[in-house]
C-alpha cells in the first residue's frame, strides 16, 4: 500500500443520515451500525465530492495509507448501481444553483473544497 488521498469520516460528528451514501458514484460508503463507514477502500477515488453533501461536516479528505485506487472495480460497483436506479442524485452549480438539467456541471476543486460548477458560470470562477 501507499499513501494516497482518500475520504475521511469524522465518527464523532457522524449521525448516520446517509446523505453521503448516493453521491459516491463509486459506491465505497455505507452505513453501517449508524455511522458512514468507507467499506471499500479500493472504491473511494479521493476526489472528495461527497464532502459537500455532509450536513455535519463529517467528511474530509485526507492522506493514508490506503490500497491503490481501482478504476475498473469502481466502474463495476458504478454500473451496478446504476442497474438498480439507485444513483442519480440531481447536483447544483455552487454560484448560480443551476442544476444539471438546467447546464453541464464540472468538478472543480478549489481552495480545499470540492464543488459542481457550471458551465455558464465557469467564466467567472476562472477569470474573477
Ligand atoms: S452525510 Fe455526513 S452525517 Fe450523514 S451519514 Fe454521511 S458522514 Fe454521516
Amino acid at each position: 500500500m501507499r499513501k494516497r488521498q482518500i475520504v475521511k469520516i469524522d465518527e464523532e460528528l457522524c449521525t448516520g443520515c446517509g446523505e453521503c451514501v448516493l453521491p459516491c458514484a463509486e459506491g465505497a460508503i455505507q452505513i453501517i451500525d449508524g455511522k458512514a463507514r468507507v467499506v471499500r477502500e479500493e472504491l473511494c477515488d479521493g476526489a472528495g465530492f461527497c464532502i459537500g453533501v455532509c450536513p455535519e461536516g463529517a467528511l474530509s479528505i485526507e492522506v493514508r495509507e490506503a490500497p491503490d485506487f481501482d478504476e475498473s472495480a469502481a466502474k463495476k460497483a458504478s454500473r451496478s448501481r446504476d442497474e438498480k436506479g439507485e444513483r442519480f442524485i440531481r447536483q447544483s452549480c455552487y454560484l448560480c444553483s443551476s442544476d444539471e438539467t438546467e447546464a453541464p456541471l464540472l468538478p472543480v476543486r478549489h481552495k480545499g473544497e470540492s464543488r459542481w460548477v457550471c458551465t455558464r458560470c465557469l467564466p467567472r470562477l476562472i477569470h474573477g
